[in-house]
């Protein structure tokens, strides 16, 4: 099973992806992970990957579309995985393309867990952690029983700089950007499938599963 996996941040794709590794038994390759691997290993690409990174500039698409080139021909990879947070670009998923097709892989489905942005922005700004012992709440899904103490340690809760609203607004408004081109690109391929990741945990999953036996 070869599925790309799509979503904003804050619609659980984590969640989906730990679960489609469990069912499936295949690799969840995130670009983070992958780099991070690279790096590590000192990989010739890896190495190059480190000197953008440290200069503070981006890596170029290149080196970025070479490690995940690398990645995919890796043995653990013949099973099958679940790619997240890459292709983020129409000429990523064009190399994309190639790299699956030199490899003789072809994509099973392209899925994206979508979420309205004032969801994800009342999901996000509702969060609450614990300064105490890093627990997570919610003000509304998961509230404490004393607001703002932790019911576990009783710890003062905290909302981080990265859960405020104009943080979030310009994350989202970001990514919808960048994303829209590739849902039609994929979509034009016969691909693509959205799954409301408004539904809880286990009924999103389950339509995941449902678009990949259909796939
Ligand atoms: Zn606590």
């Amino acid at each position: 099973m070869y599925i790309l996996l799509m979503g904003p941040p804050g619609a659980g794709k984590g969640t989906q992806a730990e679960k489609l590794v469990e069912k499936f038994k295949i690799q969840h390759i995130s670009t983070g992970d992958m780099f991070r691997a690279a790096v590590k290993e000192g990989t010739e690409l890896g190495k190059q990957a480190k000197a953008c990174m440290d200069a503070g500039q981006l890596v170029p698409d290149s080196v970025t579309i070479g490690i995940v080139k690398e990645r995919l021909a890796k043995p653990d990879c013949k099973q099958g995985f679940i790619l997240d947070g890459f292709p983020r670009t129409i000429e990523q998923a064009d190399a994309l393309d190639r790299t699956l097709g030199e490899l003789g892989i072809k994509l099973d489905r392209v899925i994206n867990i979508s979420v309205p942005a004032d969801d994800l922005v009342s999901r996000a700004t509702g969060r609450r952690i614990c300064k105490g012992c890093g627990a997570t709440y919610h003000i509304t899904f998961n509230p404490t029983n004393v607001a703002g103490k932790c019911d576990k340690c009783n710890g003062e809760t905290y909302q981080r700089d990265d859960d405020r609203e104009e943080t979030i607004t310009k994350r989202l408004s970001v990514y919808m950007a960048q994303t829209k081109p590739l849902v039609e690109y994929y979509q034009d391929k016969g691909l693509y499938t959205e799954i409301d990741g408004r539904q809880p945990i286990d009924k999103v999953f389950s339509d995941i599963v449902a678009s990949l036996r259909g796939a």
